[in-house]
């Protein structure tokens, strides 16, 4: 009895201990405001448990708090990534290009258990955020909704993992991503049979499940929401266009209010032009790719407040890919549109491989590299990994700047991200995941 007591004496004195270690006191060289754009010197920013108590130069550090010193790095909120597939891993693409893309992803379908996907988002979720990317927006292709599962399990912190907005199971029309033919826009002119893909055949329409959600008539879009509100999403995700029969603007205002009435947003991957007016007159948050958006479609989707998740791939990327540097050029083109335009843009990477040389992570942040090529200043970029897609994902009050009150996600760099946002961005030297130290230098 004695002995319990003492153990039990011990316990408290722990446990006492630790509640005053539960203060960190980050001394940050300089502390960026994406918002703004701008930076200040010599912060101190205290953070207790999960959430930032104080910000500011004259902060005082409480005795028995622990200290990171990052007084020679560039301290900023933890960046975002709109547009993830945690729980897919391609091959990289063998020189077959985009067949090859849409291949792999069968071939994933029909050979990884939803268990397997779910580990490998777990590991794609440790890349991501020791990368930086503290949050993530999850669109689907995660088996029967092994996102979800992910989700919970970052949640319910038994794993580390940026926090995610997931989308459960993609809704499509008929076919899902299995088109007849390679969307024009991914046909590479070396090889003309890459126009004839015609994975799916009458003898096995269901090889799209559980990967996608078909649904055609008004009754399938009503009931797809619904199951993916049941089952744990946290966004819609449709594909609009990827099939010779696409959503119409009736269409997707109809998912929309379904959606809306459980509280959720909708993204569309749009792959075409008219697909995107589609979306945008169907009231969607944000219209994924949208690489052909001509300048027409951009000022409508400026009008309504529609975000461009542009997901434009850095020249080394879009080779890895096997794509035309054609279609490279337009989407820099399209980026540089939309941005004179005045659309708000937010970052998403659709990395779904690792090359050689990266971590899923670290290939997610080279992305960033498109936005300062097509000229982007360094605020822009900023503004566009971390403020706009906290607006988007509806998260604001919690993340995405270093405030009171908010989530401890933190990272810093040891580059200045106002000269360079791209570079300094592939060069994150700590993370912190709401409070808990992931990443230091
Ligand atoms: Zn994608």
């Amino acid at each position: 009895m004695k002995r319990f007591a003492s153990v039990l004496a011990a316990l408290l004195v722990a446990t006492t201990a630790s509640a005053a270690d539960a203060i960190v006191a980050i001394k940050a060289g300089r502390l960026v405001d994406p918002a703004a754009g701008t930076a200040s010197r010599n912060q101190v920013i205290l953070v207790e448990g999960r959430t930032i108590k104080e910000v500011g130069a004259g902060v005082a550090i409480p005795a028995g708090a622990t200290v990171v010193d990052l007084s020679d790095a560039t301290v900023l909120p933890g960046l975002f990534d709109c547009h993830s597939h945690l729980c897919t891993v391609l091959g990289k693409p063998a020189g077959d290009g985009p067949r090859d893309v849409f291949g792999a992803l069968l071939l994933t379908t029909l050979t990884d258990s939803t268990a397997y996907r779910a580990l490998q988002g777990v590991a794609n979720g440790r890349s991501m955020l020791e990368a930086g990317f503290t949050t993530v927006r999850d669109v689907g292709n995660a088996g029967n909704y092994a996102d979800t599962d992910l989700r919970r399990a970052q949640e319910s912190g038994l794993i580390q993992a940026p926090t995610i907005v997931n989308a459960g199971r993609i809704i499509v029309a008929l076919g899902g991503q299995f088109p007849p033919r390679i969307p024009g826009w991914l046909q590479d002119p070396r090889n003309p049979d890459h126009k004839h893909y015609g994975v799916l055949h009458p003898e096995r329409p269901g090889l799209g499940n559980p990967e996608y959600l078909y649904a055609d008539t008004r009754d399938e879009m009503t009931k797809a929401v619904r199951e993916n509100i049941l089952y744990g999403a946290r966004v819609i995700k449709l594909v609009v266009d990827d099939q010779p029969y696409i959503y119409s603007a009736d269409d997707i205002r109809h998912i929309v209010a379904e959606a809306a009435g459980a509280g959720l947003k909708v993204a569309a991957h749009c792959a075409t032009q008219a697909g995107a007016r589609n979306a945008i007159e169907g009231g969607v948050a944000s219209v994924e790719h949208g690489f052909w958006m001509d300048d027409e479609t951009l000022q409508l989707a400026k009008a309504r407040g529609v975000v461009l998740v542009g997901t434009d791939f850095p020249l080394s990327a879009s080779r890895m890919l096997g794509m035309p540097d054609s279609v490279h050029t337009a989407m820099m083109d399209r980026v540089k549109r939309a941005h004179r335009i005045g659309v708000t843009l937010a970052f998403g990477s659709d990395v779904f491989f690792a090359p050689e040389g990266f971590t899923r992570g670290s290939f997610a942040a080279s992305y960033a590299s498109g936005y300062a090529e097509a000229g982007l200043s360094p605020a822009d970029i900023l503004r566009l990994m971390i403020t706009n897609p906290a607006k988007l994902l509806g998260v604001e009050k919690e993340r995405g700047a270093i405030r009171a009150g908010l989530a401890a996600d933190i990272i810093a760099t040891p580059d200045d991200p106002l000269q360079d946002a791209a570079a300094a961005l592939q060069r994150v030297s700590f993370v912190m995941k709401e409070g808990q130290v992931v990443k230091r230098p």
